[in-house]
């Protein structure tokens, strides 16, 4: 049992992603945590936690060491999206250097079902290879630092879909829609119909959130190409926030306990 005397645990989540923002909020308000979120400051108006947040890089693997000795890090918690995979492994290394026990939060990938028009690439020049030679009308529902490679392969129409509006040209010619998540099937089957969109490219992002847009496209027979996860090393990892909140050795949020 913890005394109202215990001193709160200092854990640093590394956030993003709708996970980071669940797992703060099961955590704002209770006295046995002392959290802060961290952002990397890639959108323009990120969603305002209930719990301290901070924003940007922490230098390097040799910055977060130095964040985790001055901020007194207890625990870190690593929310941050499956393909931010520079950070996961800078946590890794940091979090070792620093005896900083750590743990990821990560959601599952999405599985093939019968009927599903899969093609699994590694990365996403592989991907716009895939696309093949025919113009084809693709919707890309990747993050905006991903897009370059298409820019090699003009004769596709391009359909992209980013969180803030583009403040300069994008690397390649494309119609944008702007939209934060997440989203639905009767949205996102909308909007790939409306555009006549033919093939979908899509990171393996998994989790319930960011599922519509596969849902969709599996409802219409589209074919998906699919970009598999980046290599990141073995870490010790649960699924739900649940298991975050057990690991921290509490399995109940406060309304949970009646509190
Ligand atoms: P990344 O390539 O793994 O990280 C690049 C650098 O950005 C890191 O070395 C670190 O800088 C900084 N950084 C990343 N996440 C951070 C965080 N939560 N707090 C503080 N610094 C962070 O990451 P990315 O793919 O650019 O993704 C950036 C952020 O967007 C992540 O927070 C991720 O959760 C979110 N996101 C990414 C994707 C995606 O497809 N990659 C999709 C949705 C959301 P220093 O080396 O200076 O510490």
């Amino acid at each position: 049992m913890t005394s109202s005397l215990a001193k709160p645990l200092r854990v640093l989540i590394l956030g993003g992603t709708t996970d980071a923002n669940q797992l703060a909020a099961a955590m704002a308000g209770d006295p046995r945590f002392d959290a802060v979120l961290s952002y990397a400051g890639r959108t323009e108006n990120p969603k305002r936690p209930p719990i301290a947040w901070r924003v940007g890089g922490f230098g390097g693997i040799e910055g977060l060491i130095g964040y985790l000795r001055t901020e007194k890090i207890a625990r870190v918690v690593d929310a941050t999206h499956p393909f931010a995979a520079q950070m996961s492994a800078h946590a890794i290394a940091a979090c070792a250097a620093a005896a900083v026990p750590l743990l990821a939060l990560e959601r599952a990938g999405w599985q093939r079902q019968p009927g599903d028009h899969w093609t699994e690439v590694d990365d996403f020049a592989a991907a716009a290879e895939a696309l093949g030679v025919a113009p084809r009308r693709v919707f890309l529902g990747i993050g905006r630092t991903q897009l370059a490679p298409f820019a090699g392969h003009p004769q596709h129409f391009y359909l992209v879909r980013l969180v803030d509006p583009p403040r300069g040209p994008l690397p390649l010619e494309a119609e944008v829609i702007i939209g934060r998540g997440p989203y639905d099937l009767a949205g996102d089957r909308a909007v790939l119909t409306q555009h006549r969109i033919d093939i979908m490219v899509t990171r393996d992002a998994g989790g319930d959130s960011a599922s519509a847009k596969i849902d969709a496209a599996r409802e219409l027979g589209l074919p998906v190409i699919m970009v598999r996860r980046p290599f990141i090393p073995a870490r010790e990892k649960v699924e739900s926030v649940a298991e975050v909140l057990r690991w921290l050795g509490h399995d109940k949020t406060p309304a949970e306990r009646g509190v």
